[in-house]
């Protein structure tokens, strides 16, 4: 299934200082070399880490707007991103989706539009607890990945990333089993929705409450090829060891 893939997702979070100390951190820290890390800081200080970061780490941003830019007040451009030397854009995260309200189409139209000018899309999925506990988790994923096919004429440069809601910033990891449930699931869709192509190219990450202690049990997992971090991502050696659980 390609590279394994480890991406940081620093969220609304850091300052000059504590960013700076992080680029240091990641700088410093040895990295399995058969993976792709990417790490995706707040808006305002990519500009800060693509110019101290090693070129080792890829940058994304946790946002896009859905076209050209214009009159958009308070909307970043792709074209403004890759401007700054993002190579990635995180879309469809459940703290957009669910607090802040964008929908399937919305998100949808995000990602063809990411995609069409160049950068990869980390295109995220996941149910709610009470989805979960309805029995809905396949068909919460299902529509929001048929959403996303839906939506992008290619998968080529686009990774899945699973986060359950009620595993995102919880510390209520999923088990290695619900994890890997999921995201077989996932590529099934994808083999009778889109391709076998592309079901067995796409990489399927997980994300929610991921850390150093758990990342080894979940990395063994068949399905799974990578995790997208939030809270462990802010601290370097952490994220590290979670980069080197690739088995
Ligand atoms: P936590 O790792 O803090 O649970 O966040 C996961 C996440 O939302 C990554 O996008």
């Amino acid at each position: 299934t390609g590279k394994f893939f480890v991406g940081g997702n620093w969220k609304c979070n850091g300052t000059k200082d504590s960013i700076s100390k992080l680029v240091s951190d990641l700088n410093g820290a040895t990295l399995e070399p058969d993976v792709d890390v990417v790490v995706a800081p707040p808006f305002v200080y990519i500009d800060q880490v693509k110019n101290s970061l090693t070129p080792r780490i890829e940058i994304a941003s946790q946002n896009s707007w859905t076209g050209k830019g214009g009159a958009f007040t308070g909307e970043i451009s792709v074209e403004q991103l890759k401007d700054i030397g993002c190579k990635w854009v995180i879309l469809g995260h459940s703290e957009r989706r669910h607090v802040i309200g964008e929908d399937d189409q919305f998100i949808g139209k995000k990602a063809a539009y990411a995609l069409s000018e160049g950068l990869g899309v980390i295109a995220c999925i996941g149910e709610l607890l009470q989805e979960r506990e309805a029995g809905k988790t396949f068909d919460v994923c299902f529509q929001q990945l048929k959403a996303y096919a839906d939506a992008v004429p290619s998968w080529d440069n686009i990774v899945i990333a699973y986060e359950p809601v009620w595993a995102i910033g919880t510390g209520k990891v999923a088990t290695p089993q619900q994890a890997q449930e999921v995201h077989l699931a996932c590529r099934d869709w994808l083999k009778k929705n889109v391709s076998a192509e592309v079901a067995s190219k796409t990489r399927i990450i997980y994300g929610g409450s991921v850390n150093g202690g758990n990342c080894a049990e979940l990395a063994k997992q068949e399905d799974i090829d990578g995790f997208l971090v939030g809270g462990a991502s802010l601290k370097g050696p952490e994220f590290a060891t979670i980069v080197n659980s690739v088995t």
